[in-house]
């Protein structure tokens, strides 16, 4: 039997460890781009202006508050895993490691598929205002933004995690496989700069993979890009934006033309005076 205060220990192990996952991918991103090398980067940002500061902190307080429901949930895991509900296994030479592999692919195709699909469901007319809005008020999103929902919303984005668990057997470092991954790609996407090379969303393989523009785009004209992690989904439903491809190539032009102007000595001056119009 688990005691009260080892769940209140474990709730709170839970909070800490996902708040700092959160602070260190959100928050060393968003030094690097909006504060440290803000000048150097500005080429590269999709939307050439910042959101206020007002729009950050709503970022962070939604996050904070998905977290704590996260952790909720994690918890709640816990002790069904304890009580030998799920499929979890500790010990690793309990399967192979070809399946351990296995299982952390399958947790992320599922996850896409999941992913796009919720957030369809989330779209639909007579319920996008009352839970999905919350993540659209970031219209140009900072990397703050990648767990800024809705309770009812992160409830819904972390229902993969059950799912999972229930579904097939996996090892804990397969999850933290996955919550590695999943975090650095929804940090990526709500990065706001792009940082993939100009072809990359026509290359033979790479076209099947989501980039920061992808996701941008997704909340500022809100009805396409639905996908996470990759362009599959959206390419066959047809919900890409018809502009993905020209609007990618765009910011890496404009970062081309930019980075010109910096060889013929011009650059800081214009860099910066491009910024500083950006944020005030
Ligand atoms: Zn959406
Ligand atoms: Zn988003």
């Amino acid at each position: 039997m688990i005691s009260i205060q080892e769940l209140i220990l474990r709730y709170f192990r839970t909070l800490s460890i996902l708040s700092l996952r959160y602070l260190v991918f959100a928050g060393t991103l968003f030094l690097i781009f909006y504060v440290w090398k803000k000048r150097d980067f500005f080429k590269l940002k999709i939307q050439q202006k910042y959101p206020d500061n007002k729009h950050i902190l709503r970022e962070m307080g939604y996050s904070f508050l998905s977290i704590a429901i996260f952790s909720l949930v994690g918890t709640t895991m816990f002790i069904l895993r304890k009580h030998g509900y799920t499929q979890m296994y500790l010990n690793f030479s309990d399967h192979s490691i070809g399946y351990f592999i296995f299982s952390v692919i399958a947790f992320i195709l599922l996850h896409d598929t999941y992913f796009y699909f919720t957030h369809r469901f989330m779209h639909w007319k007579p319920i996008y205002p009352y839970i999905h809005k919350v993540h659209h008020l970031s219209v140009n999103p900072t990397p703050w933004a990648a767990f800024a929902f809705h309770p009812l919303e992160a409830i819904v984005e972390v229902g993969i995690v059950p799912i999972m668990i229930f579904l097939m057997p996996l090892h804990p470092f397969a999850l933290l496989a996955w919550v590695l991954y999943q975090t650095g790609m929804n940090v990526l996407g709500h990065l706001g700069f792009e940082l993939f090379p100009s072809g990359f969303t026509n290359g033979f393989l790479t076209k099947f993979s989501n980039t920061s523009t992808h996701h941008n785009m997704h909340h500022k004209y809100v009805t396409s890009n639905y996908g996470l992690y990759f362009n599959i989904w959206d390419r066959m439903l047809g919900t890409n934006h018809p502009e993905y491809t020209e609007q990618f190539e765009i910011v890496k032009a404009r970062s081309k033309a930019m980075e010109s102007e910096e060889e013929r000595g011009n650059t800081s001056l214009q860099g910066s005076a491009l910024a500083d119009e950006a944020i005030s």
